[in-house]
């Protein structure tokens, strides 16, 4: 699956805001963020112009696709996937964004990021309904249960970061000592800790 591959630091820079790409370090002191805002190629801040509405609503979708680690057709393609299901459109395209089984393996703690996550998933570490699968797009459903290869349980990448014991978000439900997780439920908009206002990428994206 095509995916950004350049350095991803400079990605928070652009945005001005931590985006959490590179999983323990983010939460370190060698977070190029914790003493360098300014964005790439930017040197003095007399010379940043106030941002117009529009430059406000595409930050937010280029941060949104960041988080996630998506290109913009991939992107695009789950929020047209949104506008077609009944609801409030920002709402599904999060809970779209959410479902995405590298997510998922991120969200429950098998990884430090949702890269991470991802490289886990192409390799084949987990099982979906004990069904062997390396679509890091696969949407999960409620009841889908995931869980970690019997050989994948000893490697140091899943096992450290699973002794973080990461606060797993409600509609997951993780068994530590089994290495599987099972989804409960469809995240509402309560249940996703992000601070991305889909509010704007929605307006972006019908104008
Ligand atoms: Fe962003 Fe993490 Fe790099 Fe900090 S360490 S700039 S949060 S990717």
């Amino acid at each position: 699956m095509a995916r950004y591959r350049g350095p991803v630091c400079r990605l928070c820079r652009r945005e001005r805001k931590k985006l959490f790409l590179k999983g323990i370090r983010c939460n370190t002191e060698k977070c190029v963020m914790e003493h360098r805002e300014a964005p790439p190629g930017e040197v003095s801040r007399k010379r940043r112009r106030r941002a117009s509405g529009y430059a406000i609503h595409l930050r937010e979708k280029q941060g949104a696709k960041r988080i996630y680690g998506l290109l913009e057709h991939q992107f695009r393609r789950y929020y047209e996937l949104a506008v077609h299901k009944k609801g409030i459109t920002g709402e599904i395209l999060l809970q779209l964004l959410e479902r995405r089984l590298d997510n998922v393996v991120y969200r429950s703690g098998f990884a430090s990021s949702r890269a991470i996550a991802r490289q886990l998933v192409s390799h084949e570490h987990f099982f979906v309904n004990n069904r062997k699968t390396n679509i890091s797009s696969y949407l999960v459903k409620p009841g889908d249960k995931i869980a970690l290869k019997e050989k994948s349980q000893k490697l140091s990448v899943i096992t450290e970061t699973l002794k973080r014991e990461q606060k797993v978000p409600g509609w997951l439900s993780l068994d530590r000592s089994n290495f599987e997780v099972e989804m409960l439920n469809l995240p509402g908009r309560e249940d996703i800790p992000t601070d991305i206002r889909v509010e704007l990428i929605i307006e972006l994206y019908s104008k």
